[in-house]
């Protein structure tokens, strides 16, 4: 006699907020058929949201290179030789004109991203007054610029600012492998202050730095556990950069990574899960194995930060391809005009006799 097919639990016991989380109840997820946790993972995303929607991010590094901080992932560190361009802070005039091609190119949010140990004093003013300029366009506005006091927290949020990233990148016990300029506490810190301000949360963090299981889970726990899940949570795949401390660490299992998605998925359902860095290595199969797993937001577009992001019409394709649709900001004042502006970017891409449309193939 066959065995009777194993069913994932009832997904009633999953798609409600907690914050109780432990570790076992996480490694008895990650240690799911891959199947059934995908089941369990889209299950979850269809109680709280279109499934055929994805959230658009564009990023803008405003000002690069030269961070005093030695997280060993990051090209942006003074402390390692990538050969990567210092810039100065960006003009806010300049700023503007990013925020308004990202937004001609269809994002909703933009998000503006300075390699700082923390903002000085003197960079406040300009910084608030992108704020205000890149709102003003109808764009949700986003920075991200290391650690805030919360006077700092509050100047941003009175600015008008969205949300604030700040990630904890990976679990405390794996912590001090990765970063010793600051430590678990400051990050928590940092985003008690932006949630007492009023903003947005926007924190995640890396999969790929040689952490285990135990440590993805210890992550996706401190995430959950918060007072209030993260509006938004990126989960980021290792990128290996030359002159880094982690360039040569062994490659992620992508399924790895999927399970990963599918478990902030299930311990977050109501926040938006974001495909960030390392997405320019995963092909089309797996980033839409991602959007299976429950992830429903992209950076979109521009470079992120200083590491490359796959072209814009290669998104547009994909998202054509998986018939998804950008989602829309809720305060936009011209909703249609998003998805105007990126079918016609689609419409005007067909028409180019050098388009290869792999869903007429
Ligand atoms: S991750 Fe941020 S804080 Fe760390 S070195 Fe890079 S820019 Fe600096």
């Amino acid at each position: 006699m066959t065995a009777k097919p194993q069913m994932p639990q009832a997904t009633s016991v999953y798609g409600e907020v907690r914050h109780d989380w432990n570790r076992q109840q996480v490694l008895d997820l990650f240690a799911l058929p891959f199947n059934d946790l995908l089941f369990t993972a889209q299950q979850v995303h269809r109680q709280h949201f279109d499934a055929n929607r994805v959230q658009v991010s564009t990023l803008c590094s405003i000002k690069t290179g030269a961070c005093p901080e030695d997280c060993t992932y990051c090209p942006q560190s003074a402390r390692y030789d990538t050969g990567l361009e210092r810039e100065k802070l960006m003009k806010v005039e300049k700023v503007v004109e990013e925020a308004r091609a990202a937004k001609a190119g269809g994002a909703t949010r933009f998000c503006m991203g300075a390699a700082w140990r923390s903002p000085k004093k003197k960079d406040m003013p300009y910084v608030t007054q992108m704020v205000k300029e890149v709102k003003s366009l109808g764009l949700e506005t986003c920075m991200t610029l290391g650690m805030l006091t919360d006077e700092q927290a509050k100047d941003l949020a009175d600015a008008g600012l969205d949300y604030y990233n700040h990630n904890l990148d990976t679990s405390p016990e794996y912590y001090g492998e990765i970063i010793t300029t600051r430590t678990y506490e400051d990050r928590l810190t940092t985003l008690g202050n932006v949630r007492a301000a009023g903003m947005k949360v926007c924190a995640g963090g890396i999969i790929g730095l040689g952490e285990g299981e135990k440590d993805r889970a210890g992550l996706l726990i401190q995430l959950a556990n918060l007072p209030d899940h993260p509006e938004s949570v990126p989960i980021n795949m290792l990128v290996k950069v030359a002159g880094t401390p982690l360039a040569e660490n062994e490659d992620l299992d992508p399924f790895e990574f999927i399970r990963c998605i599918a478990v902030a998925r299930i311990m977050m359902p109501k926040s938006h899960v974001r495909l960030s860095a390392g997405r320019e290595s995963m092909n089309d199969e797996m980033q839409s194995l991602a959007f299976l797993a429950g992830a429903n937001s992209i950076f979109y577009g521009e470079k992120l930060l200083t590491t490359g992001n796959p072209e814009a019409n290669k998104d547009m394709q994909l998202f054509a391809r998986l018939g998804i649709k950008p989602e829309e900001y809720q305060q936009y004042q011209d909703e249609a005009s998003v998805e105007a502006d990126l079918q016609a970017q689609i419409t005007e891409q067909q028409n180019d006799p050098f388009f290869y449309d792999a869903a007429k193939a």
